[in-house]
């Protein structure tokens, strides 16, 4: 369903689709069609400087993180190769020496 806009020009509501235009029989304007992309499929990580972050990136801790359940802390300055984005609240996914499997927030790294 294509909801027709209301004439740009005069604000009437009896707009209607003519191919890819849209036409006002009020004040005669025609206009086109402003198809929208958004893909919501792709979701834009960036990391702490906004740097667009993607898969295989490497990055650089710039926060100490305190490792849940540990008493261990992800100093910072610590390199993380090989990232892996996922969805959530913790956006990266990744393999840090000495730690194992860990997920990251995107906001406490910068790319390397
Ligand atoms: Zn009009």
């Amino acid at each position: 369903m294509i909801n027709v806009p209301n004439c740009p020009q005069c604000q009437s509501t009896y707009t209607y689709e003519d191919g890819n235009l849209f036409v006002c029989p009020e004040c005669a304007h025609e206009w086109n069609m402003e198809v929208e992309t958004t893909n919501e499929e792709t979701k834009v990580i960036k990391d702490a400087n906004g740097h667009v972050l993607s898969d295989g990136d490497s990055v650089t801790v710039i926060k100490d993180l305190k490792v849940k359940g540990s008493s261990s802390v992800i100093k910072i300055g610590t390199k993380v190769k090989n990232i892996r984005l996922v969805d959530g609240d913790h956006d990266i996914e990744c393999k840090i020496d000495g730690f194992g499997e860990m997920k990251l927030k995107s906001q406490f790294v910068k790319k390397a």
